[in-house]
């Protein structure tokens, strides 16, 4: 099993070591190659996204990609920005499923803005379609009103659209994911307004079919933004557009409370994927050994999980991730009164001695 490794800018480099630490501790045969990718590649060869490291993603089974961006990079032209080797990965690579879980472990519900009782225990997964939508449609741009209330006005346009074989993957992939978990979908819409969404849960229906132990339920996605902050454990895997779920994956992040904790997949038609946490660079922590590695090492079981078809040992990780917590041990980020703060290289020791069967001890 051969794995990219991205570590990227910022904090990228610190999480993606512990995480890689954590692959390791497993002792599973994973062949693991590091390139550079972001500011950290635009550095080295001039180019946020390098040939070789395109190549190295493409040759992979599975990308471990850190993060990327510096403000250091804004007054770059566009396309040398450390951010555009996402977009070029998500396009070289065909990524157009984007999975994130909101989990609120039982020992962070503090950290959430909601009553504890409505998140203690919450574990749902948002799956995003990530390159249709009204985001990539054309036609898209400026010009003069051609007809309506303000003709001859300058205005700007973009195109709402998704073809059948586009919704029908991304159903595939929901279905799929909730047979792996609590066997319910909810298809977010705006069906009542929206001739594309309208056919998004048309189609959505037909996929359906395929999947009779899978529960279907459609939703609008006004209603489905009130439900998050509601009841938001009545959820199990949400599947949508790409800006509806844009929104709502971010809404949904907030629940949990800690971004230093949400991992995030972006798979492709074989579930092959890139893996990685779902916060940025953190520019005002990088180099001082602060930052949050769980993210990044829970992605690293997701990696297990959906590309490399390794369930227990995503188990592992996960197990060990809640056993660190359990013992008390947290980042800054994450740290309330009563509990113990470590940091990154720290949280990475915790997880390797959790998979390993070594005790824990608060430090
Ligand atoms: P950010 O997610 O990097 O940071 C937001 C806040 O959360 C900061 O205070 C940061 O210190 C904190 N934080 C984030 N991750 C943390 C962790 N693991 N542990 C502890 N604290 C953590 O968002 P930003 O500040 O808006 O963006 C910084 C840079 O990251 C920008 O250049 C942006 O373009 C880039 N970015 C990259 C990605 C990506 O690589 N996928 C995603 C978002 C932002």
């Amino acid at each position: 099993m051969k794995i990219a490794i991205l570590p990227g800018d910022g904090i990228g480099p610190e999480i993606v070591a512990e995480a890689v630490r954590v692959l390791r501790a497993l002792e599973l045969p994973l062949e693991m190659e590091t390139a550079p990718v972001g500011g950290a590649a635009y550095e080295a060869h001039g180019h946020p996204l390098p040939e070789s490291t395109l190549k190295l993603a493409q040759a992979a089974d599975a990308v471990l990609f850190g993060a990327v961006g510096d403000w250091k990079y804004d007054k770059l032209e566009r396309p040398l920005r450390p951010e555009q080797a996402i977009l070029g990965l998500r396009k070289h690579l065909g990524l157009f499923a984007n999975l994130r879980p909101a989990i609120c472990y039982p020992q962070l519900t503090h950290a959430s803005s909601l009553k504890p009782e409505l998140v203690a225990g919450l574990d749902i997964l948002i799956v995003r379609e990530l390159t249709g939508d009204i985001y990539f449609g054309q036609p898209r741009g400026r010009r003069t009103a051609p007809d309506g209330a303000f003709a001859g006005a300058p205005e700007a346009f973009d195109t709402m659209r998704y073809s059948r074989p586009e919704i029908e993957r991304i159903a595939h992939v929901a279905f799929q994911a909730a047979r792996k978990r609590g066997k319910k979908v909810t298809s977010v819409d705006k069906a009542n307004v929206l001739e594309t969404f309208q056919f998004w849960k048309d189609v959505v229906t037909e996929v359906h079919a395929q999947y009779p132990d899978v529960q279907l339920e459609h939703m609008y996605v006004d209603n489905a933004a009130m439900q998050l902050v509601k009841a938001p454990k009545a959820f199990d895997v949400i599947v949508t557009g790409n800006m509806f779920g844009d929104i709502l994956s971010d809404e949904a992040a907030m629940l949990t409370g800690s971004i230093g904790m949400l991992p995030s997949a972006s798979l492709d038609a074989n579930n092959k994927g890139l893996y990685e946490p779902s916060h940025g660079s953190a520019p005002d922590i990088a180099g001082k050994g602060v930052a949050n590695p769980l993210a990044t090492i829970l992605s690293a079981a997701m990696m297990l999980r959906y590309s490399l078809a390794q369930p227990e040992a995503a188990d592992r990780i996960e197990r060990a991730v809640q056993a660190v917590l359990a013992a008390g041990l947290r980042t800054g980020d994450i740290w309330s009164e009563g509990t113990t703060r470590v940091g990154t290289r720290e949280m990475g020791d915790a997880v390797v001695a959790a998979i390993t069967g070594k005790t824990i001890t608060k430090s």
